[in-house]
């Protein structure tokens, strides 16, 4: 249960908001005659992390997107806290979901901390100065929070999916999704964004994680979801997945990215 996974997780404490968690069932979309969902069920309880692998064109991306409800199902039910994102409130629901991109989009005439403190601005209404304060707060936590006042083009990639990830987190999220947030990095720029993930993962947010990182996903994930051809087609904890994978087109998977 929820309160179990607190127990073993300290840190959950210093968060604001619950977890929620995340459950498709059944989801089934298609783009025009692309079948690209098929039926996936998929659980992620709340306060642990899910990572999401599988080949090109499986729809790991659409996957996210109809959880962001920037996309809607056919068929088939996406529940965030056991609350239906179809028929419950979805704009209510879809405040508590923060996403994390390939490409980070930043406004390159803002600065760095307008950047983040926008949405707080905006959307929940704060003041100048409390949206300022909360920015600050989210780029410490990224450690940025020297780089506040600069441009996002005078930072590295790393840096600027960094200030992504705390505009994300400005926004009280009780759920991440994170689409291949590392895939545009210069390699030597990806353990740091990596590391971030990890420690959000481990204070207690909900995380559900695309990514091509294999050793993330064995070492953040409570679960790893394998996506082939529209379906989940295995759901395991990572030591199970990777060691002792149950169908040949995950073994096939495994050997060309390990
Ligand atoms: P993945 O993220 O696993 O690589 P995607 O979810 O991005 O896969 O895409 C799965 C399939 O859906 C692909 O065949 C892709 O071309 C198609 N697709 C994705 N988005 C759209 C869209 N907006 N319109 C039409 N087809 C799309
Ligand atoms: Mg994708």
């Amino acid at each position: 249960s929820a309160d179990q996974l607190r127990i073993d997780r300290p840190a959950a404490d210093q968060r604001s908001v619950d977890p929620l968690s995340v459950e498709l069932r059944d989801v089934h979309l298609a783009f025009g005659r692309n079948r690209v969902l098929r039926g996936v069920d998929l659980e992620v309880p709340a306060g642990s992390t899910t990572c999401v692998i599988g080949p090109s064109g499986s729809g790991k991306s659409t996957l996210l997107r109809v959880v962001n409800r920037l996309l809607e199902p056919d068929r088939g039910d996406v529940l965030l806290g056991g609350r239906s994102v179809l028929r419950d409130d979805p704009d209510e629901l879809r405040r508590h979901v923060g996403m994390v991109f390939q490409h980070f989009n930043l406004f390159p005439h803002k600065t760095v901390a307008d950047n983040v403190a926008l949405g707080p601005r905006t959307l929940l209404g704060l003041s100048r100065d409390e949206a300022r304060s909360r920015a600050l707060t989210h780029l410490e936590s990224v450690g940025l929070a020297h780089k506040a006042d600069v441009r996002p083009s005078s930072l590295s990639g790393g840096q600027q999916q960094r200030v992504a990830i705390a505009r994300a987190l400005a926004m009280d999220p009780r759920i991440m999704l994170f689409d291949e947030a590392t895939s545009a990095l210069d390699p030597e720029l990806v353990k740091g964004v990596l590391a971030i993930m990890r420690d959000l993962g481990a204070s207690g947010l909900t995380m559900l994680v695309v990514t091509h990182e294999m050793g993330f996903a064995r070492e953040a994930a409570d679960q790893v979801a394998f996506m082939d051809q529209g379906v989940v087609a295995e759901h395991a904890a990572p030591d199970v997945l990777f060691e002792r994978p149950a169908s040949e087109r995950l073994r096939r998977f495994l050997s060309r990215v390990l």
